[in-house]
């Protein structure tokens, strides 16, 4: 039985320096949960730093076998805890079992992609062109690159993914994959899960022979400690899942460092759904439906779920409407995460139940007591949104509204002038997608991931998926946080000319001892160099 101590675990270790102390909160009861957790100190922030910065050489030089075995042991490790962790992720978020168990095999699995990644080495992209010592006029240098760790990363999960979106979540592991040491700010909202998980993880680098530095994790419930990670002078990166307000204030404290380092934040979404004619003229009522369930998959929290739809006026959009009004009424309230998220919650809805022009589906009544959320669906002309600053905001929880457009060039209007978003969803035929290429073209500019007759959430975690999008979604568009392809945002190209070949990282060797492909002289290869 693993105990949580309510330290920080630093470099292995259990160390509490600080006086300060929080609880975490079961949010259906509303009571505090065993265990107090100690506020890490500014010290102990920098601790964690020089023991990261410590055991980077250590991690570069690690055989491929170690850091695939590290991750792979962290996979098991989350299985061994079985009920445990469950029962306590479970009281501090009241998500329900079996969605946490579902959660975890998702986290076991994505790690488990991650290790198989690092045996098959394509992520350093290797490069090789071959030197000419008789070229003329000038003799052409040997040139070899390959992706490499950037340094320490700081990571900072979110609240609704617990596992796969915390402390073992993509983010450390592609950073570990990747050979970088990491850090990560335990979520307030479940340090306990944060604790057993973090203590996987140390257990996981002994198992491996691997610097117990490689891995750390501090306690806070404020934001000194937070931006006290940023701003160290030996964090190279960050990544950050959560609100625009947390991503934004850590990006801005990142560009006023005296030496600017990438900061990968994703961050709220609206998630937009256009209902095309053709599709409406079939299948409205089932489009509803299947609306009205992925607005209340996990109590709408979920960074893609979908806050808001445009459709055209007229008989298919008023079906729409009264169905979407039918299952919201019906739709029991759930609890969300923690007080301060359905605060902003029922805040929110507030704000949009009052806005002019805006009227409920159906008749929304927020529960008195716990943090409990009522599905919350509106209806407004599309021209509301240009009449109400503020209104398409993004409000976390079972919220969205349906907006009435005249024609399909009131949602073009919309889609030109609408900010970032981590998808956009289509519903339509393929005629459809012909006479609105326009529209489907716009999209792809605004958004990350485009999706046709389907809905934006249940992210599907494979190396072709792309999370992320043009601010406000993500800070920097160019990369996912999901699926494998989010090691790129941890490594590095480190360029050799002209080095002797024994002294080249073995993936740049002439043997090619560890069988990657490399594109050697153009040409993408396995082999090795004559
Ligand atoms: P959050 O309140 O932003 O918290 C995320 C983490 O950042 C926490 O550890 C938090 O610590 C810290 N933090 C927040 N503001 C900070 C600041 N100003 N300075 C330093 N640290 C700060 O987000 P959340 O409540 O976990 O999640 C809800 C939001 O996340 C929603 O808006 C949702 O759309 C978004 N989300 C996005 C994605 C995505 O992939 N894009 C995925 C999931 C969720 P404290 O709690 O101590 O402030």
């Amino acid at each position: 039985m693993t105990l949580i101590t309510g330290k920080q675990l630093i470099a292995g270790n259990a160390v509490a320096a600080g006086t300060n102390r929080f609880a975490a909160t079961n949010p259906a009861t509303g009571e505090s949960l065993p265990c107090e957790f100690f506020e890490a100190t500014l010290e102990e922030v920098g601790q964690c730093l020089e023991q990261a910065d410590a055991a980077f050489y250590a991690l570069q030089t690690a055989s491929i076998e170690q850091i695939a075995g590290l991750l792979e042991s962290i996979a098991s490790g989350l299985e061994t805890l079985s009920d445990e962790l469950l029962d306590r992720t479970h009281a501090e978020t009241a998500l329900p079992i079996a969605r946490l168990q579902g959660e975890r095999a998702r986290t076991t699995g994505q790690t488990r992609k991650f290790a198989d990644l690092v045996r098959d080495g394509s992520w350093r992209q290797a490069r090789i062109d071959q030197g000419d010592a008789a070229r003329e006029p000038m003799p052409k240098p040997d040139v070899r690159t390959l992706l490499a760790a950037v340094g320490p990363v700081v990571v900072f999960g979110a609240s609704n993914f617990p596992y796969a979106i915390s402390v073992a979540g993509t983010d450390t592991i592609s950073a570990l994959a990747a050979r970088c040491p990491v850090v990560v700010k335990a979520h307030p909202g479940h340090p306990g899960t944060c604790e057993l998980i973090a203590q996987v993880i140390s257990a996981a680098l002994a198992e491996h022979n691997l610097p117990a530095g490689a891995f750390s994790m501090v306690q806070s419930a404020g934001h000194e400690v937070g931006l006290a990670l940023v701003e160290h002078t030996l964090t190279a990166a960050v990544a950050f899942t959560g609100s625009l307000r947390g991503g934004r204030s850590l990006a801005d404290a990142v560009a006023a460092r005296a030496e600017p380092i990438p900061i990968y934040a994703e961050m709220g979404s609206t998630n937009p759904v256009f209902l095309l004619p053709d599709a409406m003229a079939t299948r409205s009522k089932q489009i509803a439906e299947g609306y009205l369930q992925s607005v209340n998959m996990g109590v709408g929290q979920f960074c893609t779920s979908p806050g808001m739809v445009f459709g055209i006026e007229g008989e298919q959009l008023q079906s729409f409407l009264s169905t979407a009004g039918e299952k919201s009424a019906v739709t029991p309230p759930a609890t969300m995460l923690h007080p301060g998220i359905h605060a902003a919650y029922v805040k929110g809805v507030e704000r949009v139940a009052s806005s002019i022009r805006v009227e409920p589906l159906n008749s929304i009544q927020q529960p008195a007591e716990g943090c409990q959320a009522a599905c919350a669906i509106f209806t407004a002309p599309v021209t509301a949104i240009a009449s109400t600053p503020g209104l398409t905001d993004e409000v976390f929880g079972p919220v969205s509204v349906v907006y009435r457009c005249q024609s399909s060039d009131d949602m073009l209007q919309y889609a030109r002038g609408m900010e970032g978003s981590l998808t956009a969803t289509i519903h339509g035929t393929e005629q459809d997608l012909q006479e609105h290429a326009e529209l489907v073209q716009v999209l792809q500019r605004k958004v990350g991931r485009l999706v046709f007759n389907g809905f934006p959430t249940g992210i599907e975690v494979c190396a072709a998926m792309h999370h992320g999008g043009p601010y406000p979604a993500s800070t920097h568009s160019g990369y996912t946080s999901i699926g494998q392809a989010s090691i790129f945002r941890f490594a590095k190209p480190s360029c050799f000319q002209d080095f002797p070949n024994p002294a080249l990282p073995p993936e740049l060797q002439d043997a090619n001892p560890t069988g990657i492909a490399r594109l050697v002289d153009g040409r993408l290869t396995t082999d090795s160099l004559a």
